[in-house]
């Protein structure tokens, strides 16, 4: 891991809860400091009152054990600026004011931001020299956000571009079909597996993940584990070089489980469709770490905002 560059004074006592496909997680984090990391499941299979409760009660529980100076929810997808969540992963949190809820029953100033904007800022606190680059999570859920001199350049999650326009192209959930999210995030990729070892008859272990699999039967050479990677890293690689006639960035940075299981065996399909000069590396942090590292460099020591992404 990098060090970490801030000053002592410049950090806040922050609770932030970092909201996933599946998963939440609370995190303190005082000053340099990590603490008191809680994960727990939230199913989308309720009704938004009971959606929204969960959340708030997750956020707030134990809140005197390191009382902070705000709350952070940190939202995949987060898609709108503004008090009105937005975020396609998460329709039960459509036209909630979540910031304003928590903080009413908290007496905490409490704010609403994007992930892959924290992750992006984390990063390049931690590693200055990196000031320019497109970060790309692959995942549960695919998107990239573009990181320039201190600011997202693309506002919008970039994994709703349509790339598949066919009329049987995946769903997304964002309730278009042929977004690059819908064609390459972990459970479609997993839904695709299952369903042409099915058709061609090879059978998946049962203890085994349907990704793993895939992995070990191309370890072994084998001709339709080959040709299923291969096919990933074309649409991967056609994405990622439009993406790049747009931004020109020098560096691509990966994060996410898919990217670390896929990357060693399709990066030199990406390499040949993407400008020779751009270089690739992974995020030096592990699990939500940049994220975390973003948010901290976010607030000043009383709590407030100190730059708007
Ligand atoms: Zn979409």
């Amino acid at each position: 891991m990098s060090p970490l560059i801030f000053k002592k004074e410049e950090t806040a006592r922050i609770r932030a809860v970092i909201l996933k496909i599946g998963r939440m997680e609370k995190v303190d984090i005082l000053g340099l400091r990590v603490k008191n990391i809680v994960n727990e499941s939230i199913s989308l299979n309720c009704y938004k009152n009971t959606f929204v409760n969960k959340i708030i009660d997750f956020t707030l529980s134990d809140l005197s054990i390191h009382k902070p100076t705000a709350i952070v929810y940190v939202v995949s997808g987060l898609e709108k600026r503004g008090n009105l969540l937005k975020s396609p992963l998460f329709p039960l949190l459509k036209g909630v004011d979540l910031a304003e809820l928590t903080a009413k029953i908290s007496k905490t100033k409490t704010f609403v931001l994007n992930e892959l904007d924290c992750a992006a800022r984390g990063i390049s606190v931690s590693s200055p020299k990196e000031d320019f680059f497109t970060l790309v999570n692959w995942d549960d859920y695919f998107s990239f956000k573009n990181y320039e001199k201190g600011r997202i350049v693309n506002f919008k999650e970039g994994g709703h571009i349509k790339f598949d326009f066919s009329f049987f192209a995946p769903l997304c959930e964002c309730g278009e079909r042929g977004c690059i999210n819908a064609i390459i995030q972990g459970q479609n990729i997993e839904r695709r597996i299952i369903e042409e070892a099915k058709t061609i008859g090879i059978k998946i272990p049962i203890h085994k993940s349907p990704i793993d699999f895939l992995l070990s039967e191309y370890e072994k050479s084998d001709n339709w584990a080959i040709g299923f990677l291969n096919s990933i890293g074309i649409i991967l690689g056609d994405f990622l070089g439009n993406i790049e006639k747009v931004f020109f960035s020098p560096l691509i940075i990966w994060r996410g489980n898919l990217a670390k299981k896929f990357l060693h065996i399709i990066e030199y399909l990406l390499k040949d469709k993407i400008n020779e000069e751009v270089n690739f590396k992974f995020t030096p942090f592990d699990n939500d770490y940049d994220t975390i590292i973003g948010v901290n460099s976010l607030f000043d020591s009383k709590g407030n905002l100190i730059q708007e992404i």
